[in-house]
């Protein structure tokens, strides 16, 4: 509803995953209590908004995909605004404020919301606040919330400003009135409450709810005696503040459960990113030793009937199922164990007043109940502070509620990162935890995000194996910990574990625990290609390959491709390849003893392999990691580098093995062209901008 004295301003926000879209709507919601009214739009919508006419100020959040992309919405406004022949002064009448989200641990932190902010600069739009990038690593809260709290001020600045150009001063007095006053209102929210009459009023306007409880008046089920804070107790200062809580999300979902008669929808028409292919798993194998600290398994699937295609280097997702035993156990906790079966009817609720709502894409609107539980959602999500409040309105124990609010509160920030977003905390931890919290089925179809398919590097080539594509993967170990009573295996690598065991242990007497077979089983694959990663166009151009662990995978890919182009074209002039591998353990995890072949055919001319934890007798220690082992080749590394414009891939671990490398190349550049750091890392930039030093790492 739009009151007369309240101003507007453009509201655009371009999400992936639904993040940016969140905190655009929390933008929206309080708005009305600082006098404003946020005209807010996708910025896909460019029919509904025009940044060419546009005075009002603008508001941007954008998150960021891919390798450094804006996200899929973003990308005809971002080729619109990209036009080159847009004059320097193109905006010069806009200003704006832009709120990027991104995660640091991926190369082009917030690349999407820079790439925007950089572009509006070029063509003269101006910034009425600074720039926030929210990192997702450790917390975009921490960006995104004093970002927020700030806008309202600069907001109130810009429309004043508009306001004096337009020579209209006094129209301006009703928003700087209202936005002066708002934080005093918010301090009259303030209540002091015995615990009975501890109740939220969320009002669309108000921002957020204050309450002020007295130590005294609350019972804090034991959380005042405990000195430790866990999950679920808290102690002072939060256990006695008064709590900034998030504005209650309205309810936008409502479930209709109908008969058993019906079918479920393809899980084809889950996926919106392409064609997807249903292939049997023809191979499986156990690459590691029983005895190695990460299991390892090669899985090769039957592609032959497909038009499913690859390149060696190209990656691919597998749709993944929610554990049965996690869907059951939900199932019960919903008080909904005798409907897994009946069909759901999932609609928007009438009169719902969260703006533009809809149905969530990845939410059939008719299926059964163990179907979106099992296939839909992504039930081990981290609880979003969002839904943490939302969950405070369906928890009875005072205490168990007092603590939910704490951990969705400003005053519990650093709580909620220890104990749920470090902790990997999902809905059913939150649910051991607090046991007298019910939440409704349409409330975890409002806050659980999609259930993402997982994405796979191929290990295989399809000149080498036609009709076959060959992935290797380690199965992901959560132990069990102080916020998760049972220990828990990755959704995807746990599930293929499950599915292919019978493969890899056909009798539990046998002697042979690792072995390959064949079998029936069929997964749900689709492509996910990669534009960069891929062999050099130019056979006779040398190349590096760094893949420690399960990131030798596309390697494998690259170096059968390679074995199989050497025997068909033999006049043909082949560049030099190099490969470091690294592993724990020589006898436990040396994923593939095979690549002695590639070396002994010349498809490899240098083979380096290290093991981190093998000790040795040596007098001088062998190098440990695979950085290590390119320091000692610097030499080779640099001249392939620079004098025969070679290749270098890095593939694994993004977390620290990436960085690693890049800074051993960084030491090898300076030390090699004896450059200072500063002139090797801008060499390494350029190798990168060159698409000659490229990174498939994942987590
Ligand atoms: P999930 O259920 O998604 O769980 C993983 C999450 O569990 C982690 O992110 C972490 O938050 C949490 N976690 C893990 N360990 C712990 C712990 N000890 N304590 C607490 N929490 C923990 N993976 C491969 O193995 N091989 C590949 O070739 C490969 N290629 C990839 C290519 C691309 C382009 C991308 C994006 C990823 C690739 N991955 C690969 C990673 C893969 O997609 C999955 O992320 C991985 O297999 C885990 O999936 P999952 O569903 O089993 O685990």
């Amino acid at each position: 509803m739009c009151c007369e004295s309240k101003r507007r301003f453009l509201l655009l926000y371009a999400t992936q995953k639904g993040q940016a879209k969140a905190i655009a709507e929390e933008i929206w919601q309080q708005a009305g209590a600082h006098g404003l009214e946020a005209d807010m739009h996708c910025i896909s919508e460019m029919d509904k908004y025009n940044l060419e006419t546009e005075k009002d100020p603008v508001v941007i959040v954008i998150s960021t995909t891919g390798t450094g992309d804006p996200p899929d919405t973003a990308r005809k406004f971002v080729k619109k605004i990209q036009d080159k022949t847009l004059p320097p002064d193109h905006f010069a009448h806009l200003q704006y404020g832009l709120l990027g989200l991104g995660d640091s641990e991926y190369m082009f932190f917030c690349n999407g919301g820079r790439t925007v902010d950089r572009r509006l600069q070029e063509l003269g739009a101006q910034h009425f606040y600074d720039t926030g990038l929210a990192d997702d690593c450790v917390g975009l809260e921490l960006v995104v919330d004093p970002w927020i709290d700030g806008l309202w001020l600069a907001l109130k600045e810009a429309l004043q400003l508009q306001k004096e150009k337009e020579g209209m001063n006094s129209a301006v007095d009703a928003v700087s009135s209202s936005i002066s006053t708002a934080p005093h209102a918010v301090h009259e929210l303030k209540l002091s409450s015995e615990v009975q009459n501890l109740k939220l009023e969320d009002e669309g306007a108000k921002a957020s709810d204050i309450l002020s409880q007295k130590l005294d008046d609350i019972n804090l089920v034991a959380a005042a005696r405990d000195t430790e804070p866990s999950l679920v107790h808290s102690v002072p200062p939060v256990s006695q503040s008064a709590l900034n809580i998030p504005a209650l999300p309205p309810e936008y979902i409502e479930v209709e459960f109908q008969d058993t008669q019906g079918e479920n929808p393809h899980l084809s028409s889950l996926i919106s990113e392409g064609t997807t292919f249903e292939v049997p798993v023809t191979k499986a194998v156990q690459l590691t030793r029983e005895d190695a600290i990460k299991t390892a398994l090669l899985l090769e699937l039957d592609i032959a009937d497909t038009a499913f295609q690859y390149q060696p280097g190209d990656a691919f997702c597998v749709i993944c199922p929610n554990h049965v035993s996690e869907v059951e156990e939900l199932l019960h906790i919903l008080g909904l164990s005798e409907k897994g079966d009946d069909f759901v009817c999932v609609k928007v609720k009438q009169g719902t007043k969260k703006k533009g709502a809809s149905r969530p894409q990845h939410v059939p609107e008719r299926s059964t109940l163990r179907f979106i539980l099992t296939w839909c959602l992504e039930i081990r999500a981290i609880p979003k502070k969002a839904f943490l409040r939302a969950l405070v309105e369906c928890t009875s124990d005072v205490g168990e509620k007092r603590r939910l609010q704490e951990l969705c509160s400003r005053q519990g920030a650093s709580d909620y990162t220890c104990f749920i977003r470090d902790s990997n905390v999902c809905l059913l931890d939150l649910l051991h935890a607090f046991p007298s919290c019910k939440p409704s089925l349409s409330l975890l179809i409002e806050h659980l995000p999609k259930l993402q398919a997982r994405s796979y590097s191929v290990s295989s080539s399809n000149l080498y194996q036609p009709g076959r594509l060959r992935f290797v993967f380690n199965v992901v170990e959560i132990p069990a910990g102080p916020s998760r009573p049972v220990s828990r295996r990755g959704v995807c690598t746990g599930w293929l574990a499950e599915l292919v065991a019978p493969l890899l242990h056909p009798s539990k007497n046998s002697l042979h625990t690792k072995r390959e077979s064949s079998s029936t089983e069929k997964i749900s694959i689709f492509p996910r290609p990669n534009n960069a990663f891929h062999l050099p166009a130019d056979p006779s151009v040398p190349f590096i390959m760094v893949g420690p662990g399960t990131g030798i995978s596309p390697f494998i890919g690259f170096l059968q491709h390679r074995q199989k182009l050497r025997e068909q074209h033999t006049h043909w002039e082949f560049g030099e390849t190099w490969l470091f591998f690294g592993c724990r353990h020589r006898d436990r995890d040396y994923l593939f003893k095979q690549l002695q072949c590639f070396l002994e055919n010349g498809t490899l001319t240098h083979l380096k392999v290290c093991f981190s934890r093998d000790s040795s007798t040596a007098e001088v220690a062998p190098p440990k990691y695979v950085q290590d082992v390119l320091r000692l080749c610097a030499k080779e590394v640099a001249r392939v580098l620079l004098k025969e414009r070679g290749y270098f891939y890095v593939c694994g671990d993004k977390k620290h093995m990436a960085d690693d490398v890049s800074d051993a190349i960084v030491d090898i550049l300076s030390m090699e062209m004896e450059a200072d750091k500063l002139e090797a890392m801008k060499i390494l930039a350029m190798l990168r901008e060159a698409k000659r030093y490229l990174q498939d790492v994942w987590s």
